[in-house]
């Protein structure tokens, strides 16, 4: 069977994290997503001493990055500040790896708003992933870019347009399934989702219980238990090498154990 691997998003503050990891291990809880969303808040030095505890406990880390970017905003400034909070999680990401090749962290980020026309957004957030991708080579920063698929309807990142994305840059992604089911009004998506991203053999995903509208996405809430079973028994069929699945419910790290809990009985 595939290897599924549970956590929260969010480890703490600065001082918490060693011991929230201590915590989450001792639940069985293999991942956890460090959420940068409002501003990266670790040194490298953190970073270091947290990568390495990481390590030691085979706890899997990923970054969120920081929620306010735009890879197609039509400002240069924008687009230049939006790629410096990228950049700063990918070295913040590169000292979480602890430098070993398995271990490469994602970072996760929200690609953008759309402009009047669709298939010119496209263009431009591929364009500024490719751009991203060769200063991560240059840097031989040890992270893997992975553009989100996103749950409102007037955003950038329908399940078609991370795949598009994707092919043409060869970054990864983050499969949100609760966006999806926000995205596609209660449709689980699993076939499509599965044909778009046949080729990467991780997955990093979100999931959380979702309240939403007919704009898509409104809250996040906490997982019933056969939503979980309903994504768990399609997700380990899969061949995949590792399948991460980060929980964004309220109380994330309850609803990651459970996850867990639910996934060992099925
Ligand atoms: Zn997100």
């Amino acid at each position: 069977m595939v290897e599924i691997r549970f956590g929260p998003s969010g480890i703490g503050g600065k001082s918490e994290a060693i011991t929230n990891l201590g915590l989450y291990s001792k639940m069985g809880l293999r991942a956890c997503e460090v959420a940068f969303t409002y501003g990266v808040y670790f040194d490298k030095v953190t970073a270091e001493e947290v990568g390495k505890k990481a390590k030691d406990l085979d706890i899997k880390l990923s970054i969120h990055a920081p929620y306010y970017v735009n890879l197609n905003s039509d400002e240069k400034a924008k687009i230049e500040a939006t790629k410096k909070r990228i950049l700063d999680c990918c070295e913040i990401g590169h000292y979480f790896s602890c430098g070993d090749s398995k271990r490469k962290t994602s970072i996760v980020f929200h690609p953008g708003y759309y402009s009047e026309d669709r298939k010119k957004a496209l263009e431009n957030i591929e364009k500024r992933i490719s751009e991203l991708m060769e200063i991560v080579k240059e840097k031989k920063w040890n992270v893997i870019l992975c553009p989100e698929l996103m749950g409102k309807i007037n955003v950038f990142g329908s399940i078609d347009e991370i795949a598009e994305v994707v092919n043409r840059t060869g970054c990864s992604c983050c499969i949100d399934f609760a966006h999806v089911l926000a995205r596609y009004q209660g449709e689980d998506k699993f076939e499509e989702i599965l044909d778009a991203f046949s080729k990467l053999k991780e997955w990093h995903c979100h999931f959380s219980g979702i309240i939403y509208t007919n704009k898509g996405e409104k809250q996040h809430r906490h997982v019933e238990e056969r939503e979980w079973k309903h994504l768990l028994n399609f997700l380990k069929k899969l061949d995949k090498q590792q399948i991460i699945i980060i929980c964004e419910a309220p109380d994330p790290v309850a609803d990651s154990e459970e996850g867990l809990k639910i996934l060992e009985k099925l």
